[in-house]
């Protein structure tokens, strides 16, 4: 075995692979014959493993497209000779001009000036850089037209569409409240929809009509707004998490990352025994107490300290005082035979329990995307394969 795939059990995340093909067609089924899936690998696919995604996709349903953050992260997928289009959504500064050519990569731009300035650089790399236009309909992030200036948004990406050194072939935006359940949002995001394609139409008429246009992400395509977009931006479904717990998908996806540790050490006390950094737990009688192998150094949130739990022989343990940078303590003492070595599954399933990102998420104010994402380098993603 490569020394890149050994892994000492300490803490770990199983990848399955299975999951994800499973819920890459499911994505599928959502879209009309006009849309095509493009998938999200960012930040490290969300903390699964960008290549080893990125690899299964384009081996087994031949993903013709993925989308990433920033440069670096699509060289990664190119120095893994991952065939395919990809989108960078995020800021390039121009003077990589010459890179973004190298890599064939798709740039999003901005706005007009940070086009005029990619178109510069691109020429004087002696090359052509493929854009995509973002359109800002509502997110107010990136993108022409910020505040509902839908004119000037047209005139800008028409200007964009003709600079020499760029080939703008689609334009795009981005919905901000398609997870959300109120009427609200849904209007919200009916209305984004509407001055995106009201763009895609005044373009058009002035003659620019860009080989893709695309607007969806996983909630988005989730409320199948019919032939809207060219791609839906499939990112957090993929993974088998709902984009919000407002949307119940369970049947339909499943969860890909289980997050998993050791017991390392189990001890009895009596009552008013502190516990970790602060004393901020003090034990109320003879408790069993077991010591896990994973803190926020591994990216498990400090901040489920006295509130979180984790699961050991298919039973939930809660756990007590500070969550440390590598340990945390949990209360055992209903878990009969429970010992040092035990596999503890801090996200995922166990016998008939199961604890979702989502769940952890809620615990601390925090969303099922940080989770995932925060799984630190150190902890070693290990892929299961079970067909
Ligand atoms: C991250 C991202 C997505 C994916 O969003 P999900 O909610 O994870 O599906 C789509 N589009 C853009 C522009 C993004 O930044």
């Amino acid at each position: 075995m490569p020394y890149s795939e050994l892994h000492f059990k300490r803490a770990w995340a199983e990848i399955s692979l299975d999951r994800l093909k499973k819920n890459a067609l499911y994505c599928l089924s959502l879209l009309p014959p006009s849309c095509q899936p493009m998938y999200v690998v960012k930040a490290n696919a969300y903390g699964h493993g960008a290549v080893k995604t990125a690899e299964l996709l384009s081996g087994e349903l031949n993903a013709g497209w993925f989308a990433v953050s920033s440069l670096d992260e699509a060289a990664e997928l190119r120095h893994a000779k991952i065939p395919g289009e990809i989108l960078i959504l995020g800021y390039t500064p121009p003077q990589y001009a010459g890179e973004l050519i190298s890599c064939g990569v798709v740039q999003a731009v901005t706005d007009l000036e940070y086009a005029k300035a990619l178109s510069c650089e691109a020429i004087k790399a002696g090359g052509r850089i493929r854009v995509h236009t973002a359109i800002d309909t509502g997110m107010t992030r990136i993108g022409l037209g910020s505040g509902g200036s839908c004119g000037r948004a047209v005139k800008e990406a028409y200007s964009i569409s003709s600079l020499p050194g760029l080939l703008a072939e689609g334009i795009f935006s981005h919905l901000s409240s398609a997870d959300g359940a109120g009427e609200s949002d849904r209007e919200f995001t009916a209305s984004q929809i509407k001055s995106f394609l009201q763009i895609k139409k005044e373009l058009a008429r002035l003659g620019f009509v860009p080989r893709y246009s695309h607007i969806l992400n996983s909630a988005g395509a989730y409320i199948q707004p019919g032939e809207v977009s060219s791609f839906a931006r499939f990112g957090i479904m993929l993974y088998g998490i709902s984009p919000s717990p407002d949307i119940c998908l369970d049947g339909k996806i499943e969860p890909v990352m289980e997050l998993k540790a050791l017991v390392a050490q189990v001890k009895e006390v009596p009552g008013g025994v502190p516990v970790s950094y602060g004393r901020s737990y003090v034990t109320g009688g003879r408790t069993r107490i077991a010591t896990v192998t994973v803190g926020y150094g591994d990216g498990y949130p400090r901040l489920l300290s006295n509130r979180g739990r984790v699961l050991i022989r298919g039973k939930s343990a809660p756990i007590i005082g500070r969550v440390c940078m590598d340990q945390l303590m949990v209360d055992a003492s209903g878990i009969d035979g429970v010992t040092a070595g035990d596999t503890v599954t801090l996200i995922g399933r166990d016998g008939g329990e199961c604890i979702s990102a989502w769940e952890l998420a809620g615990s601390c104010s925090m969303i099922a995307y940080e989770i995932v994402c925060a799984v630190a380098e150190r902890v070693p993603r290990v892929y299961i394969r079970e067909k």
